[in-house]
């Protein structure tokens, strides 16, 4: 018999769905969501245009970040009562940087069967065309947003890669508006000629993998008007044996921000208003603080 014949037995089922293409949902994701009595959600809207592609009728609820731990109590009472609940993120697999992972302890120690139904996730789909090893890597998830204890964060994984024997392959996700900021910290504690796979915009139309060194991958995207789409971004962290020329450098003085403008300006022949905001961009800063600590370096002459 086939088992999608058979009822749907009761417990929770942990659904991943698609990263951008509507073609990876899998049939098994599409008979739970039709044949569940409820699809607990991220974010309602974003699941209903997935469900209205697919004519799924199944009611939803909503479960994010906030009301995780309040609705969880409501979902395992019904749970307990034999109710079948699919947990969906908006993308992907849910607990992956997602809610989830909550629902999901508390379900199994209230004694309810939790099963996955495996589907996309953008860091494996990355990590399997990135060229890197795959044999062992680590998967971070976001780095802190503050430009200190993301700087912070990366000393402590280059000191955890130090002491390994082999490259370590590190999997991120990052936001658009934050991964020139991010490339220039990884660039200032490893070196310029880290290896770093950018993969962006997976299962889109517009897919992208930028595999070279940071320095390259930084100065490329520098030159877009704008950074868009969503990004999984992967280095193979050198261990102590191959630490980096450039990494040596990390502690020293960046270079002027004056330099750095003029040398924009007649690289790229743009304006200064235009070179401060391509580097306030890169460096993950704002242009009014730029702005200000060049005219304090000009002050200076
Ligand atoms: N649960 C999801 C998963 O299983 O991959 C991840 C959710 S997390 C909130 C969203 C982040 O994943 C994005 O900001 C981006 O870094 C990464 N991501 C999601 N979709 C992606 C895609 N199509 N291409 C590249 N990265 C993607």
């Amino acid at each position: 018999m086939d088992p999608n014949d058979a009822p749907l037995a009761s417990g929770l089922y942990l659904v991943a769905t698609p990263i951008g293409n509507l073609g990876d949902i899998t049939l098994r994701a599409l008979d739970v969501l039709r044949r569940c009595d409820r699809i607990a959600c991220e974010d309602t809207r974003q699941t209903q245009k997935l469900l209205n592609h697919f004519e799924i009728q199944t009611p939803t609820v909503s479960c994010h970040q906030h009301n995780e731990r309040q609705r969880a109590t409501e979902l395992l009472d019904a749970l307990k009562a034999g109710a079948r609940i699919a947990l969906v993120s908006d993308a992907g697999m849910p607990g992956i940087s997602d809610p989830g992972a909550w629902l999901a302890a508390a379900a199994i120690a209230a004694q309810v069967h939790v099963i996955p139904i495996p589907g996309p996730n953008a860091a494996l789909s990355a990590l399997i065309a990135s060229g890197f090893p795959t044999a062992e890597f680590h998967f971070l998830g976001f780095l802190p947003e503050k430009a200190g204890a993301r700087r912070t964060r990366l000393e402590e994984l280059a000191a955890e890669a130090q002491r390994s024997a082999s490259p370590r392959t590190l999997i991120f996700y990052e936001a658009p508006h934050r991964i020139l900021g991010t490339l220039a910290d990884l660039e200032s504690v490893w070196g310029p000629d880290l290896r770093v796979v950018l993969a962006r915009e997976l299962t889109k139309i517009h897919e992208e993998f930028l595999r070279t060194s940071v320095a390259e991958v930084r100065r490329a995207l520098a030159l877009r008007d704008r950074i868009r789409g969503e990004i999984t971004l992967l280095v193979e962290a050198p261990p102590k044996a191959s630490a980096q020329p450039g990494a040596a450098q990390a502690h020293q003085p960046a270079e002027k921000v004056s330099v750095r403008i003029a040398r924009m300006q007649s690289d790229l022949r743009i304006d200064e208003k235009e070179a401060l905001k391509r580097l306030a961009r890169e460096l993950g800063q704002s242009k009014s603080d730029l702005y200000r600590e060049l005219q304090r370096q000009r002050a200076r002459r």
